[in-house]
This record gives C-alpha cells, sequence and structure tokens, in this order.
C-alpha cells in the first residue's frame, strides 16, 4: 500500500486515541527503518525502548520462527518449557525469586499493585494505599492510570480507584509525611521516563528503601522502560545499589513481542496463590521462548558495555550541543536513556528531524528523548548529532 492509502484508512477506521506521523514503515534492520516509498530512516526511538536489540535482529526472527514452527499458545492450564526457563534467567540475573508474566506494561503494573494489597491483606494488616511519585508513567489501565501522578491522563475517567497518594519525585520528606498506617507500598520508576527522562538524586532511591524497611512496607521498581538493558545494566535498580521487593518489565524483555513481567521476592509473592491472578496470553511459549534469546544476546553480544559506551558518546556529543545553541537547557540520561532538555517545544524539533530522516521522540512538551537500540555504533551516533545539529542551526536561523 502506500503511504496516504494507509494514512486514509487509519484515519476512517482507526479510534483515534494517537497523534501519529504522517509516515508508514514497512522494513528495519538494526537502527534502520524504511517507509511505503523506500526512504531509509535513522531510528533513535526504537519503538519506545522496545527493539533494544534493534529491528529485525536475527536472533530474534530466528527465535520467533523456530517456536511459531513448534507451538505458540497452549495456556496455564499446563507447563510451558520456555516460561519456566526464562522464569529462571530473570531471577539468577535479578534480587527475585518469582515471576508472574502477563503482556503489557500496565498489566506488570496492575499485577503489583494487586500484589502488595493482598500481600497486606492477607498478613491481616490494612495497607492498601501506593504512593507514587508525580511526573511518573506506569500505563492506562484503571490502576497503572491512576498509580500515573499527571493529571492530564486522568482527565474525564473519574471516578478513579481509591488508594493512591502523590508526591514529588526525589523529595524524601513529601515522602515521609505522605506515610500513614495504611501505606502498603511505594511505587517508583528508577528513572523516570515518560516523565522526561528524570534521573534519582544521589542518595534519593537508598532513602525510600530504608524508609520502606523502617516502616515495613514494599517498594516497588517500575523498569518498564528502564530494565533489559536500556541504562547499561540489565536492570537500572543494579546501579543505584537499592534492591526492591517487586519490579515490573515489558517494553524489550522479549524484543518487539509483546510480553510483561512482574517479579518479586518468595516472601511477597506467596501472596498469589492459584486462582487469584491470570492471564490467558501472559507467558505463552512465543514471547518466553524469544524473551530468553533477547537476554542471551544482550550478554553474549556485549550490549550493556555497547550501551555504556555509546551513551556516553552520545551524551558528550549532545553536551557540546548545548555549548552551542543557548536553548538547550540540560541533557541528562544513562546508559541510552537520554534526554536533552529545551527552553522551547520540542515537537517542532521532532518534525524537522522525520523531515532529515531521522526518528527522535518528544515528552513532556520542552524534553527530546533519545533511546537508541543498543546495537547502535559510533557512526549512528555522529550521524544523528550531525542531522540533529543542522536541525537546531534553522531553529537558531528562525
Ligand atoms: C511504557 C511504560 C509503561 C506502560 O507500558 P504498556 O506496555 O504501554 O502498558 C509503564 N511504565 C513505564 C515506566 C513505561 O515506560
Amino acid at each position: 500500500m502506500k503511504q496516504q492509502d494507509v494514512i486514509a484508512l487509519t484515519e476512517r477506521y482507526v479510534a483515534r486515541t494517537y497523534r501519529r506521523y504522517p509516515v508508514c514503515f514497512v522494513r528495519g534492520r538494526g537502527a534502520r527503518l524504511w517507509d511505503t516509498e523506500g526512504r531509509e530512516y535513522l531510528d533513535f526511538v526504537a519503538g519506545l525502548a522496545v527493539v533494544n536489540l534493534g529491528h529485525s535482529h536475527p536472533r530474534v526472527v530466528e527465535a520467533i520462527r523456530r517456536q511459531a514452527e513448534r507451538l505458540l499458545h497452549t495456556s496455564n492450564l499446563y507447563h510451558i518449557e520456555p516460561q519456566a526457563r526464562l522464569a529462571r534467567l530473570l531471577c539468577e540475573r535479578s534480587f527475585a525469586d518469582r515471576v508472574f508474566f502477563c503482556n503489557s506494561g500496565a498489566e506488570a503494573n496492575e499485577s503489583a499493585i494487586k500484589l502488595a494489597r493482598r500481600y497486606f491483606n492477607l498478613k491481616g494488616e490494612n495497607r492498601y494505599k501506593i504512593i507514587t511519585m508525580e511526573s511518573s508513567f506506569h500505563g492506562r489501565t484503571f490502576f497503572s492510570m491512576t498509580a500515573t501522578a499527571q493529571e492530564k491522563i486522568h482527565t474525564g475517567f473519574g471516578p478513579l480507584p481509591q488508594g493512591f497518594v502523590y508526591v514529588p519525585f526525589n523529595d524524601v520528606s513529601a515522602l515521609e509525611s505522605a506515610l500513614d498506617s495504611q501505606t502498603a507500598a511505594v511505587m517508583v520508576e528508577p528513572i523516570q521516563g515518560e516523565g522526561g527522562v528524570r534521573l534519582p538524586e544521589e542518595g534519593y532511591l537508598q532513602r525510600v528503601r530504608e524508609i520502606c524497611n523502617r516502616e515495613g512496607i514494599l517498594l516497588i521498581f517500575d523498569e518498564v522502560q528502564t530494565g533489559i538493558g536500556r541504562t547499561g545494566t540489565l536492570f537500572a535498580y543494579e546501579q543505584f545499589g537499592v534492591t526492591p521487593d517487586i519490579m515490573t518489565l515489558a517494553k524489550a524483555l522479549a524484543g518487539g513481542i509483546p510480553i510483561g513481567a512482574m517479579l518479586a521476592t518468595e516472601e511477597v509473592m506467596q501472596a498469589f496463590g492459584p486462582g487469584t491472578h491470570a492471564s490467558t496470553f501472559g507467558g505463552n511459549h512465543l514471547a518466553t521462548e524469544v524473551a530468553i534469546e533477547v537476554l542471551k544476546t544482550i550478554q553474549e553480544e556485549g550490549l550493556l558495555e555497547n550501551c555504556q559506551r555509546m551513551g556516553e558518546y552520545l551524551k558528550r556529543g549532545l553536551e557540546e550541543l548545548r555549548g552551542l545553541y543557548p536553548f538547550i537547557r540540560d541533557v541528562r540520561g544513562r546508559g541510552l536513556m537520554v534526554a536533552m532538555e529545551l527552553s522551547m517545544d520540542a515537537m517542532p524539533v521532532v518534525d524537522e528531524c522525520l523531515k532529515r530522516a531521522l526518528l527522535v521522540n518528544a515528552t513532556q512538551e520542552r524534553v527530546l528523548r533519545f533511546l537508541p537500540p543498543l546495537v547502535i555504533e559510533k557512526r549512528d551516533v555522529d550521524q544523528m548529532l550531525s542531522i540533529l545539529r543542522n536541525v537546531l542551526d534553522s531553529f537558531r536561523a528562525g
């Protein structure tokens, strides 16, 4: 189909929940995409931190083919070998002892909130409130949307479920004041993603952990975006010397095949017995086999090291630009989760980049977000910086 026909069909038949760029990709390889007209793009969005191995990585393609020929789905009425092996792999590489599988980040967070409530319910404690952070993002189901402390995401959907309390990110005393005898958990992204790549201040996450220990409440890390190598370690929490009680994953876990996972310690996951929670597709043969391949590939191809190296190189390049353009306010990030905050609207910059065949993302109005695949090379970063520089020049001139 021609691009214009795809756009017309979307406008006629698809729910209008997304503001889309007028482009339709049909093929990808590594950090490159091609549209219906055969034009090549450089991708610094990676499906919003989903295709961390790049587009159509041969090992992902082969894992999909192999598993599709063997078996796709049998349901959780029966045992599923790749699900069991993936759970072992995730536990061996993290703080966790057990994993619940689902299909998305929102669902993983929904599961985490349900688990926290049930954990205290079974202990006979009336603790059900979840404290979350302003500018957080946890998903769009009713509970995960309510956990998301951004008013614009709640508009028109009230009444919202009870039991959520919001505090500013990086504010320990606000957190202290928000605690009460009904608090069950604190839920936080180790680095806020959609909120504009906001990093925790030195010692903040440790303080949050100490408070949770003191109060006997649970710490939930939402690593849906920061997980699976994005920040230079398999999970971002490894860099902050803090372990949660519950962690959620999704996005990059199966390299583009839908999957979600909620990991917890043995003690906490005990609260989920048979019949308490479920997901038809959760942890099916295809998604979990591909996820195993993704984790192996990250290790065997040294992608964490590449992410750290390229992340530093990208940040240094963006820092250099900061010295040249007065409207660049800040450059920040970890690994290949990097942001450039502007003193003006970032959307027109994204539009100009798209015209020059570069994909970047804008969030929170003024933040340009860079989430390239972890397989990115130095010359890709150089090419991106050169395009971006041309674009920024056009804004200085105008
Ligand atoms: C994307 C995201 C979610 C939601 O994931 P979905 O798969 O879209 O439901 C939740 N938390 C964080 C931190 C995210 O970045």
